[in-house]
Order: C-alpha cells, then sequence, then structure tokens
C-alpha cells in the first residue's frame, strides 16, 4: 500500500519495534510484523497483530510492570 506520511513511499513486509505506555507500565515489543515504508521507515501494523499487542499490554498492566522489553511471539 501506499504511504500516508510521506506519500510516496510504498510499504513492504518487515519488522519494527513498538512502545505502548500505560498508566505506570511500559511495554517495549520487538519484532513486530508491520508494513514498513521503503521511504520515510514509518511502519503500519494490522489491526490483528495491534489486537495481541494490547493483550501483551493488559498482562503487563495487570502484573504491575514498570519497564519490559518483549519478542513478539505470532500466535
Ligand atoms: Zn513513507
Amino acid at each position: 500500500m501506499k504511504c500516508v506520511i510521506c506519500k510516496h513511499g510504498e510499504t513492504i513486509p518487515g519488522e519494527m519495534t513498538t512502545t505502548f505506555e500505560r498508566n505506570d507500565t511500559i511495554v517495549v515489543v520487538k519484532g513486530v510484523p508491520a508494513e514498513v515504508c521503503s521511504s520515510c521507515g514509518e511502519g503500519y501494523i494490522s489491526q490483528e497483530t495491534t489486537k495481541k499487542l494490547l493483550k501483551i499490554l493488559s498482562e503487563a498492566v495487570k502484573q504491575g510492570v514498570q519497564l519490559d522489553v518483549r519478542k513478539y511471539v505470532a500466535a
């Protein structure tokens, strides 16, 4: 698909690192599958992947984690 940030790059399948913050919890997830812009490097995460990431974040919040770095694991 075409990148909406720079408006001329095309996205290609790749991986990125995302950071989520909720209350006092910060979770960094590495190796998240995403469409990455070949021009500006902006990453786009699918709805399905976002759902999994939010689940990881909710679990971390429940556990009272302050900062955690996790590897994305596809179910
Ligand atoms: Zn772009």
